[in-house]
C-alpha cells in the first residue's frame, strides 16, 4: 500500500509502498478514503512534540481519518454490528481501557494513550489498523473529506464549546470571541451559534480570507486584530458589541501573542478554552486572573462522544465545510503551506 511516512525529524516525508498490516482479533483494518491534513502533522515532523515524547521513526502521519471497513477481527463483537464496506470515521485517542478516564469516556486523555499518525501506523496511507471501540459508523451520503476533519479540527473546538457552555459563561447577553480561524476556527464559529444559547460571537483573526470565512458562517461581527494594539481592538470590539471586554474564549490558534491578547480582553469570572498550541509557553500577568475570578483551561481534542454529537450534525446538515481537496503526492507540499499558514479552511488528501 501507499504510505506518507516520516523517517528522519526534520525532513520531508517519504511517499512509499509497504505491507498492509494485519490486524489484531479486536482490530478492524480500515481502508483509508480520506485523511485531513493537520497543523500538527507539520509540528510532528518538524520535532515541536519531541521535548514531550520522542516518538520513535518510521512515523505514518495523518489522524483525521475517514474510509470503509475493510476487514473485521475475529475478536470484534458482533453488538458493533460493522460489516465490511460501512462508512466509518476513526475516534483518535486510544486509551488502555483502565484508568478512571477511560471509564467515563475519556480515553483520549488516558495516561496510557496511543494516537494513530504518531506511530507506525496512520492516515497518509491505504490500510490502518483501527480497535473497533474507536471506529463511529458514519451516514453513508456524508463525503469522506468532509467526513475526516471531524475527527480533530471539526471535533475540538466542539469539545472545548461545551467546556465553556457547561461552565455557564454563553447566553444572550454574553459576548464569545473565537480565536484563530484555520482548520479548527472554522467550524468553532459553527459551534458558537449551535451552542452559544444566543452569546454575540466575534471572530478574531490576522487574516481577511480567514475572517471571510467567519463571516459566512454568521458570527455577528469579525475584527482583525494585525497590527493593532490590545486597547485598539478593546475600543473595536465595545463599539461592534457595546461592551470591551469578551465573557468567554475559545481560543483556535494558542498563538503567545494572541493568548496575551485574549487574556487582557477577558472579563470578570471571563472563561478562558484554549485548544490551540502554534505557541508553546504562555506568559499573563496573574493578579487580573485572581482578582477577576478567571478560569483557563485547556481542551484536547474529543472523545467517542464528541466524535459522535459531531457526526451526527453533520448527518443533520447542520455543519458546513471549507475544504481543499488534495492528493497523495501533494503531501509535503501543503505541509510547507501549513508551517506558512497559507491554507484556509482543511487540506484533505483522499485516495
Ligand atoms: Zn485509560
Amino acid at each position: 500500500m501507499k504510505a506518507a511516512r516520516l523517517h528522519e525529524y526534520g525532513k520531508a516525508l517519504v511517499l512509499e509502498d509497504v505491507p498492509v498490516p494485519d490486524i489484531k482479533p479486536d482490530e478492524v483494518l480500515v481502508q483509508v478514503k480520506a485523511c485531513g491534513m493537520c497543523r500538527s502533522d507539520a509540528q510532528l515532523v518538524d520535532g515541536y512534540f519531541r521535548p514531550y515524547n520522542d516518538i520513535p521513526t518510521p512515523i505514518t502521519v495523518g489522524h483525521e481519518m475517514a474510509g470503509l471497513v475493510h476487514a473485521i477481527g475475529s475478536g470484534v463483537a458482533k453488538a458493533t454490528r460493522l460489516e465490511e464496506g460501512d462508512h466509518v470515521v476513526v475516534a483518535p485517542g486510544w486509551g488502555d481501557g483502565t484508568c478512571r478516564h477511560c471509564q467515563i469516556g475519556n480515553t483520549h486523555i488516558c495516561p496510557n494513550v496511543r494516537w494513530p499518525g504518531f506511530g507506525p501506523y496512520g492516515g497518509f496511507a491505504e490500510f490502518v489498523p483501527v480497535p473497533a471501540r474507536y471506529l463511529v459508523k458514519a451516514d453513508r451520503r456524508l463525503k469522506f473529506e468532509e467526513l475526516a476533519p471531524l475527527t480533530d479540527a471539526g471535533m475540538t473546538p466542539y469539545r472545548g464549546i461545551k467546556k465553556l457552555r457547561d461552565a455557564g459563561s454563553l447566553g444572550p447577553n454574553r459576548v464569545l470571541g473565537v480565536f484563530g480561524i484555520g482548520g479548527l476556527g472554522g467550524y468553532a464559529v459553527q459551534y458558537a451559534r449551535l451552542l452559544g444559547g444566543g452569546a454575540t460571537v466575534v471572530a478574531f483573526a490576522r487574516n481577511d480570507d480567514k475572517l471571510a470565512v467567519a463571516r459566512e458562517y454568521g458570527v455577528d461581527h469579525a475584527i482583525n486584530i494585525s497590527g493593532k494594539s490590545s486597547a485598539d481592538i478593546a475600543k473595536e470590539l465595545r463599539n461592534a458589541t457595546g461592551q470591551g471586554d469578551l465573557d468567554a474564549i475559545i481560543d483556535c490558534a494558542g498563538a503567545a501573542a494572541m493568548v496575551q491578547l485574549g487574556f487582557s480582553l477577558l472579563s470578570i469570572s471571563g472563561h478562558y478554552v484554549d485548544v490551540g498550541l502554534v505557541g508553546d509557553r504562555i506568559d499573563v500577568p496573574l493578579l487580573p486572573r485572581v482578582n477577576r475570578e478567571q478560569t483557563f483551561q485547556g481542551s484536547y481534542w474529543g472523545n467517542n462522544t464528541d466524535l459522535s454529537e459531531v457526526v451526527a450534525l453533520a448527518a443533520q446538515g447542520r455543519i458546513r465545510h471549507t475544504i481543499e481537496v488534495i492528493a497523495f503526492d501533494q503531501l509535503n507540499e501543503y505541509l510547507d503551506l501549513m508551517r506558512a499558514g497559507e491554507i484556509v479552511g482543511r487540506a484533505v488528501m483522499t485516495f
